[in-house]
């Protein structure tokens, strides 16, 4: 900006300077004119009053010679005219100042002739080189007898006075003889010589001006050319100034603006440099922390202690950056810890035994992990209230940290699962910790308000490497213990070998048993037995099945295995005879007299227990023991045949029957029964089904009924789904039948209708005859 107005200054000036010299000149120009005009008159009034002179008109009219010429040079003494000349008529010279002959000369015959045709003459001519303003006048004695001219020399001496007047350089010319010698100039001979070169090669026109600006010997002159009036011949004045001189003063003026453009410069420079200092490097240094706070370093903290808008600014960022560390602390907090207990989460946990896993690879170590779960949790939720529940679940973390080792992990796998992880601890010291110091910590009672809560906790362990090697299997098969802990009595269970992934579904089913008979969604199905003598209906089997809140309807095969390999059958035996001894009890209420077939496992052969249940059940609800029959599978009584017979004894002596169930798949012989207590066998319904199409079955069955009968036992067949099977049960004189084809299992509730309903269906006239 400032070297643009600096610029812009100079050229106005320069502009100005040289508009200034313009009006110079024309006014030079016209001041010029004016004194060549004036020195015409000036020379007419002299001609006048010599040639009005008595005396000089005497003279002529005598031809007194030297009176004439003492007039003349008298005269143009006084008129400080150059030269004055009488000439006669004829246009030749006959007295005059000057000696010199211009007969020849062109200028000279050129005014001579101009005169005798004019009589009075103003003009301008060069003679010898010369130039001359010239006036003639006719002189008259009394008639006209000739003329007296007086000039005066346009010279140096001329341009010199002008130049003194008007202070501009000028030069007059005659363009025919353009020649130094002629050339009338106040310029010195170096300027002149250009000046002359110059307008020699510019042809002049006579109408015309010129004003330009023309450069001689390397200065700059503004001219202004123009022709002089009055003259027969062309006459050219050329007027100039030079603009160096004029241009001077302001080149100071110059001088000074482009100090002040370097001082101002300066001052930029130096206030650019402290503006560098005070806003642009701290503004970069900010611009850098924004940069590290955007790649998530958020260590650095700037210091800038300065008081304004950039301070300021320095400070918001630094309290930004502390923000945004605690936020972004947050959320990863989050993502790997429990929000209610601020113990490490599931996904961290993972990531614990990843590193566990690779510490004891290096040390050739082996560490347990165990999951823990509160008994009951959702029951002590559902009656104390979420509120109890979660103070529950962080006073157990709280207790998990108090017990933790520094290379322990305790955390929370989500609802009230708790997970362990022990580093350097084999199997047998990690049960040994958590059942002798970490349970009783997690088991004492809880004081909440008023109450006194106590807790009770499953455990499943794992060890590395010995169960799995990759912290998912490690997590999946700890699960899988933790289900058989829950189903297990002292709650605890380690991992064993085998039980895997596919059993995970029937565990985490069989997990739910004590909450299923609990919360009332185990049912009694009753399937009906009937006596292929008679017709009558006077037997049925209880069936038991599942409607979980999760998987819907479940079969007796999906979860009765598990139970009994988990050892939990008992309890669900339990509930199947109480439910059924009620059942039989309401029957009876209403005139009905069903025997009920209850289903026995081997382990409940096992269970001392097991006859005081049954005859607290029979006694409760005030049925006979003939109203029950135990059926017991083959294979379960071969198992451990002895065993089996003491409590099958004991059974029989307290007056309840014993069935052989799924007889035929277990390999026994009905000679190793005969020891047995048994009064019914249940042929398998694997030979019933196909009875009238293999004959390999039919004989087995039917050989089968003939050695029981010999033997005094009854004989019942499941899987009749036919009319033909069941009328050839009835010839091969089986009892009783049981099956698809007379019913299949009917929901307790409904079983009082269908067998109103179904009572006679089966009795023929033929048979009441008999
Ligand atoms: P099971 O004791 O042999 O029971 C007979 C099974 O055969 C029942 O299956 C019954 O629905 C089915 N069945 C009856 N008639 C027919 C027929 O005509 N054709 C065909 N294909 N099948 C027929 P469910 O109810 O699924 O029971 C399966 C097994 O579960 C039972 O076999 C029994 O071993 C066990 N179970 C059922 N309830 C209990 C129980 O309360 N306690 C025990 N320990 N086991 C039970
Ligand atoms: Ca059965
Ligand atoms: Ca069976």
């Amino acid at each position: 900006a400032q070297l643009i107005t600096m610029l812009a200054t100079l050229a106005t000036t320069e502009n100005t300077v040289r508009e200034s010299v313009n009006e110079d000149l024309q006014v030079a120009e016209r001041t010029f004119d004016q004194l060549f005009e004036q020195r015409f008159y000036q020379l007419s009034q002299s001609v006048q009053v010599l040639v009005d002179d008595f005396g000089f008109r005497s003279a002529l009219a005598s031809n007194d010679s030297p009176t004439i010429v003492s007039a003349l040079e008298n005269h143009a003494a006084r008129a400080s005219a150059s030269m004055a000349l009488y000439v006669d008529l004829n246009g030749a010279v006959v007295a005059g100042t000057s000696q010199d002959d211009w007969s020849d000369q062109p200028g000279w015959l050129a005014i001579r002739d101009e005169i005798i045709a004019t009589d009075y003459l103003l003009a301008t001519v060069t003679l010898q080189n010369i130039q001359y303003q010239i006036v003639a006048v006719p002189a008259m004695a009394p008639a006209k007898i000739g003329w007296v001219m007086m000039g005066f020399a346009i010279d140096d001496a001329v341009a010199a006075e002008f130049r003194e007047l008007t202070g501009l350089q000028i030069s007059v010319y005659d363009p025919d003889t353009l020649t130094q010698n002629q050339f009338i100039s106040t310029l010195d001979n170096n300027h002149e010589a250009q000046l002359i070169t110059f307008l020699q090669s510019t042809k002049m026109s006579s109408d015309k001006e010129v004003v330009s600006e023309i450069i001689l010997a390397d200065e700059s002159f503004l001219t202004r050319i123009h022709l002089l009036a009055g003259s027969s011949r062309p006459l050219f004045v050329v007027l100039q100034k030079s603009l160096r001189q004029e241009m001077l003063p302001y080149h100071a003026m110059e001088n000074r603006l482009i100090m002040l453009f370097m001082a101002v410069l300066l001052g930029a420079v130096l206030a650019g440099l402290g503006i560098g200092g005070n806003i642009v490097a701290p503004i970069r240094k900010l611009v850098m922390q924004a940069e590290r706070i955007g790649s998530g370093n958020y260590a650095v903290e700037i210091a800038i202690n300065s008081k304004d808008e950039i301070g300021q600014l320095s400070t918001t960022l630094n309290t930004m950056q502390q923000e945004i560390a605690r936020r972004e602390f947050r959320i990863v907090h989050q993502t790997q810890y429990d929000d209610l207990t601020d113990l490490p989460n599931r996904y961290l946990v993972r990531d614990r035994i990843e590193t566990a896993i690779s510490r004891a690879q290096r040390s050739n170590g082996r560490f347990t992990v165990v999951m823990l779960d509160i008994s009951r949790f959702k029951k002590i939720n559902d009656t104390l209230g979420h509120h109890i529940g979660d103070i529950l679940l962080k006073e157990t973390a709280t207790r998990l940290i108090r017990r933790q080792r520094k290379s322990d992990t305790a955390a929370r796998m989500g609802g009230d699962d708790f997970l362990l992880v022990l580093e350097n601890t084999d199997l047998q010291t990690s049960i040994d910790l958590v059942s002798k110091e970490i349970l009783p910590l997690l088991t004492s009672p809880h004081q909440l308000d008023e109450m006194e809560i106590s807790v009770k906790f499953n455990c499943g362990f794992v060890e590395y490497p010995s169960h799995a090697d990759n912290a998912a299997s490690l997590l999946r098969r700890c699960e899988i213990a933790l289900y058989e802990a829950k189903l297990s009595h002292p709650g605890l269970a380690v991992y064993e070998e085998g039980r895997d992934e596919g059993h995970l579904r029937e565990l985490a089913i069989v997990s739910d048993i004590d909450k299923a008979m609990e919360e009332n969604h185990l049912r009694l199905y009753f399937q009906p037995k009937l006596n292929l003598q008679t017709g009558e209906l006077h037997q049925a089997e209880a069936l038991v099945r599942w409607v979980h809140p999760k998987y819907g309807f479940l079969p007796p095969d999906e979860f009765i295995p598990v139970l009994e390999q988990t050892g939990n059958i008992t309890k669900l035996t339990n509930w199947v005879i109480r439910e059924a001894a009620r059942q039989c009890w309401e029957w009876l209420c209403h005139d009905i007299n069903i025997t009920i077939s209850i289903n026995l496992s081997a382990l409940d052969l096992m269970d001392p227990g097991l006859l005081g249940q049954i005859e607290r059940a029979v006694d409760d609800y005030h049925i006979l023991p003939s109203n029950f029959i135990l059926e017991i599978t083959e294979s379960a009584v071969m198992h451990d045949a002895n065993a089996a017979r003491a409590v099958l004894q004991e059974l029989q002596s307290a007056g309840y029957r014993i069935s052989i169930d799924d007889f035929g798949t277990g390999y026994s012989s009905l000679a190793q029964l005969k020891s047995l207590p048994v009064s019914e066998l249940k042929i398998d319904k694997s030979f019933v089904l196909n009875l009238t199409s293999s004959s390999q079955d039919a004989v087995i069955v039917k050989s089968t009924i003939d050695l029981a009968h010999s033997m005094s036992l009854k004989v019942v067949a499941e899987g009749v789904e036919t009319q033909e099977s069941m009328t050839l049960l009835q010839e091969f004189g089986c009892d009783i039948g049981q099956g698809y084809f007379i019913s299949k299992p009917i929901p307790a509730g409904d079983f009082a209708a269908w067998y109103q309903a179904n009572r006679e269906r089966f009795i023929t006239p033929e048979k009441v005859a008999a």
